[in-house]
């Protein structure tokens, strides 16, 4: 194929993709582009697209998708960004989001979406628990009875619900996921390039299962020399 894994990753909210996707960049040597970071770092910024969409984010809505298509067929039109393969995380939402992605980039132009299945019984206590460090940004869990003080276990800085994070917009997020999703699924699955895995264990278990995946699909996506074949054989 001589391409680089160009590869969507769907869940709920709180499933795990931003861990996994930084796994599989660095495992797979492709960026992670996540439209959530995308949107807030445009909040955080101030800038006219952050404006627009600062109360779409807070409320956990979905930002229309014309502001969506555009902000991602810049990012992955490109076809100089397409040869360097992507995660694209959080994109596509919707079936129509999911359409336009494949109008834009072709009708190849996605390896495969793998679906990281948590139940939401196991994502809601996920989610109430996630804090992000305002000063490097790693994203941590509080532990039970951990205070609300517990500083980042990575730099020592102070660590913050994100804004979304809060019961009221987390139902939301989760609901709207559940509504939209299973079109999307169905249609993914009717063209070929839908894989469903376990997303419960512990990060590296649920990293091995995508690369299962991901080579059952493709297996020179994953067979880097050193690669799959290798680390099965070290388990
Ligand atoms: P996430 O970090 O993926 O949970 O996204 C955070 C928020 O960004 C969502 O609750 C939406 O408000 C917005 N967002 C991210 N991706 C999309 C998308 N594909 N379509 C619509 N809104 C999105």
């Amino acid at each position: 194929m001589g391409h680089k894994a160009r590869l969507i990753i769907l869940g709920r909210q709180g499933a795990g993709k931003g861990t996994q996707c930084a796994l599989l960049g660095s495992r797979l040597g492709i960026p992670h582009v996540s439209t959530g970071d995308v949107l807030r770092a445009e909040v955080a910024a101030g800038s006219p697209l952050g404006d627009e969409v600062s109360s779409y984010l807070r409320t956990g809505s979905l930002v229309p998708d014309s502001l969506m298509l555009d902000l991602v067929a810049h990012r992955l039109g490109d076809p100089e960004t397409g040869a360097a393969g992507f995660l694209l995380d959080g994109f596509p939402r919707t079936l129509a989001q999911g359409k336009a992605l494949f109008d834009v980039l072709g009708p190849d132009a996605v390896d495969l979406a793998v679906e990281i299945y948590v139940p939401a019984h196991v994502v809601r206590p996920r989610l109430a628990a996630r804090r992000v460090c305002v000063r490097c940004g790693a994203v941590t869990a509080l532990s039970p009875g951990d205070p609300a003080t517990t500083p980042c276990p990575d730099c020592g800085g102070q660590v913050t619900r994100r804004d979304d994070d809060n019961d009221r917009a987390i139902e939301r997020r989760l609901a709207l996921y559940d509504e939209q999703i299973g079109p999307l699924l169905v249609w993914l699955d009717s063209r070929g390039v839908l894989a469903t895995i376990d997303g419960v264990g512990d990060p590296e278990t649920v990293h091995q299962r995508i690369l299962e995946a991901v080579g059952g699909a493709s297996p020179e996506l994953v067979d880097d020399g050193a690669g799959l074949g290798r680390m099965r054989r070290l388990a």
